[in-house]
């Protein structure tokens, strides 16, 4: 497997949803970008921008408005015989989440896990099913006792725990992970980034990472990428767009990270946006930050910026980098 091979390519994907009559929602309005195979794509933005609407239509859960989405060169979202609809659910998971809301609360951990596996390899016989719930339970760095509990037996941790083991059952080559720790305690949520960086190592998976805030994202992802109102806004090396963000928006997103230094944590000078998140049935003209941007020009009304690279492996829209 090669570090530099395409799993995933997404390409001017559109995702709109019809609210009424003459109201269209653009929850995800024409945007690029692929994932190398064992890479980890960041992609952060604030609730509402677009990202778990992104998440969803790669893995199928929604058809797509326009554009395409290739997985492994193969064309996803066509009419296809069952079959290979099957082995395209299998190569993709997704992490929710709340887990809690996730897992059927009625059926067990076992039942939980051995479900994907049920269906996914139908041949498989039932001690050795239960065989392998127990080595993902196992896994996940929970244990053989866990198999015969409910999900509201679990701390959210664990329950999580639970998330990922049964999305590991069906051997997924890409995992979706939808904002998997937003729930969790931050003491927890390390432990689950490390939990999810480790099985990456050892299982080659490739990630693509959902989350509100850049605070935990740098730790796990490889590239990161900043969506604003259904847009890729900049898009980069996690160190680097750390180090020297380009776009305001991700500017201020980064200067609301609490540092851990108590003596620069004084210093920090937050960038505070102005007004709310304008709604996507009713766009701004030109660029769609303008209405918050505390650099906004003239011409950040009229035009819209176009999505380009700036800097070697940098990409940005916005107006002050063209
Ligand atoms: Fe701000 Fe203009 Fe750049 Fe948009 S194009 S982010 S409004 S400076």
């Amino acid at each position: 497997m090669s570090a530099n091979e395409v799993l995933v390519e997404v390409k001017d994907l559109e995702k709109h949803f019809k609210l009424g009559k003459n109201s269209i929602l653009r929850a995800v309005d024409g945007i690029s970008f692929s994932i190398h195979k064992g890479e980890t794509l960041g992609l952060v933005g604030e609730s509402g921008c677009g990202k778990s609407t992104v998440g969803r239509t790669i893995t199928q859960l929604y058809s797509l408005t326009g554009g395409e989405v290739l997985f492994n060169q193969e064309r996803l979202h066509m009419a296809r015989s069952k079959e290979e609809q099957k082995k395209f659910k299998r190569s993709m998971q997704m992490i929710f989440q709340d887990p809690y809301s996730s897992l059927n609360p009625r059926m067990t951990v076992q039942e939980i896990i051995g479900e994907g596996l049920l269906i996914h390899r139908p041949n498989m016989s039932k001690k050795e099913r239960d065989y392998r719930v127990v080595e993902l339970l196992e896994l996940v760095g929970l244990n053989q006792k866990h198999a015969y509990r409910y999900p509201h037996e679990f701390s959210g941790g664990q329950r999580q725990r639970v998330g990922i083991a049964r999305a590991l059952a069906v051997e997924p080559q890409f995992i979706v992970a939808d904002e998997p720790i937003a729930a969790l305690d931050v003491s927890i949520q390390a432990q689950i980034v490390n939990l999810l960086k480790n099985l990456q190592e050892e299982k080659g998976l490739t990630y693509l990472f959902i989350a509100h805030d850049l605070s935990m994202v740098k730790h796990i992802s490889d590239r990161i990428a900043v969506m604003y109102l259904g847009k890729i806004v900049e898009m980069g090396d996690s160190e680097e767009l750390y180090e020297k963000p380009l776009h305001p928006y991700t500017e201020a997103l980064l200067s609301a990270i609490p540092l851990p230094d108590p003596k620069l944590e004084r210093s920090r000078e937050r960038i505070i946006l102005k007004g709310d998140v304008p709604s996507p049935t009713n766009l701004p003209s030109g660029c769609r930050f303008r209405t918050r941007c505390p650099k906004a020009m003239d011409i950040c009304s009229q035009i819209e910026p176009a999505f380009r690279e700036a800097e070697p492996g940098r990409f940005v829209a916005c107006h002050l980098f063209e």
